[in-house]
C-alpha cells in the first residue's frame, strides 16, 4: 500500500532526526482565531489523500476557523496530483501541486512525466511536488529516484514553476542535484538537517519550511535551528495527515493544527503569532505566486 493510502498518523515524511511518540503535553498554548482572522499558509497539505476523502469539507471550516487563509495540497503520484487539482477547482482557499514522490518513481513511462506537464499547467498549479530523493524507505533505487527528480526539476524550470522537495537521508545527494540543476526557486520541506544544511540551501535561494516536528519535546535541535534561520526564508506546512504537532500527537493531523507550529517558531523567535502569520504567508505568497 502506497504510504498516502493508509490512514493512520504514521510520521512518514518525518526526518531522520527522530521523534518521540506519546501523549506528553506540548510546551504551547491553544491560540485558537475568531473567525475572519485569516493570517497562515499551510504550504504543504494532502487533504487530496484518501485520510480526507470523507469529512475535507469539515476540515477546510475548521481551518477557517483557525486563521489558515490558503492550503496547497500537495500531489505525490498521477491519481493525487489530479485529486488536488480537482480540490483547488472546487474550494477557494485549495491550490495545488503536481508530481511523483522519490518512492512512487518506479516503473514510470513517458506517457506519464507527459500527463505530468499537462497536469502542471492546469489552474491554481503552483509548484511541482512533491519530488526529490528518499533513502530511508529503500524500495526505490536511487539511480531512478534521482532520474525521476532530475526531469521533473526540468518540468519545473520550463515552467517557470517552484519545487517542494522531499529529502529524507539523501542530504548531500539532493544538495547535488540542486545545485548541478541550478535550481533557484523552491522549498526543502519538512526540514529535519542541520544549520548546515540549512545554510547551503538558502545559499541556493531556497525556502525552508516546518511541520508540527517543530513542536516534538525532543527536538531541541531543529528550534535550535529554527532560531538562526532568517524568517524571510520560513514557511510552515502540516503535512497532514502526517505529523500532528505535540498536542494533536497519535491524532491525524489537519491544517487547523497548523496554528501550534506557529506558536512554537513564534516563540522560538520571540515575535507575536500575527507577526509570524504576516511574514510566513507573504514568504508563502511570493514563492508560490498566490
Ligand atoms: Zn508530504
Amino acid at each position: 500500500m502506497p504510504f498516502w493510502a493508509r490512514n493512520d498518523c504514521v510520521a512518514f515524511c518525518r526526518g531522520s532526526s527522530g521523534v518521540e511518540r506519546g501523549p506528553e503535553k506540548a510546551g504551547v498554548g491553544s491560540s485558537i482565531l475568531p473567525l475572519g482572522t485569516l493570517m497562515f499558509i499551510d504550504t504543504h497539505s494532502h487533504l487530496n489523500f484518501p485520510a480526507f476523502s470523507e469529512d475535507y469539507p469539515d476540515v477546510i471550516a475548521r481551518a477557517k476557523r483557525t486563521g489558515i487563509a490558503a492550503i496547497i495540497n500537495v500531489g505525490a503520484d498521477l491519481p493525487t496530483s489530479k485529486r488536488a487539482i480537482e480540490l483547488a477547482q472546487k474550494e477557494d482557499l485549495c491550490y495545488a501541486t503536481v508530481g511523483i514522490h522519490p518512492t512512487s518513481t518506479n516503473n514510470l513511462k513517458d506517457e506519464d512525466y507527459q500527463e505530468l506537464e499537462g497536469l502542471a499547467q492546469k489552474k491554481k498549479v503552483v509548484a511541482i511536488g512533491e519530488i526529490g530523493l528518499d533513502y530511508f524507505h529503500n524500495s526505490t533505487p536511487k539511480e531512478i529516484q534521482k532520474r525521476s527528480f532530475e526531469m521533473q526539476i526540468l518540468l519545473a524550470k520550463k515552467l517557470n514553476l517552484p519545487v517542494i522537495i522531499h529529502n529524507r537521508d539523501a542530504h548531500q545527494d539532493v544538495l547535488a542535484v540542486l545545485k548541478e540543476k541550478e535550481v533557484k526557486k523552491g522549498v526543502m520541506h519538512c526540514f529535519s538537517g542541520d544549520i548546515n544544511l540549512a545554510k547551503k540551501v538558502f545559499s541556493l535561494g531556497l525556502h525552508i519550511s516546518f511541520t508540527g516536528n517543530l513542536t516534538y519535546k525532543k527536538n531541541e535541535d531543529l528550534r535550535a535551528v529554527a532560531k538562526e534561520i532568517p524568517l524571510k526564508k520560513m514557511l510552515l506546512e502540516t503535512d497532514c495527515p502526517y505529523l500532528p504537532p505535540q498536542p494533536k500527537r497519535g491524532k491525524r493531523n489537519e491544517p487547523g493544527f497548523l496554528v501550534y507550529t506557529a506558536e512554537a517558531l513564534a516563540k522560538i523567535k520571540g515575535i507575536s503569532l500575527e507577526e509570524l502569520g504576516e511574514i510566513t504567508s507573504e514568504n508563502a505568497r511570493e514563492l508560490f505566486k498566490l
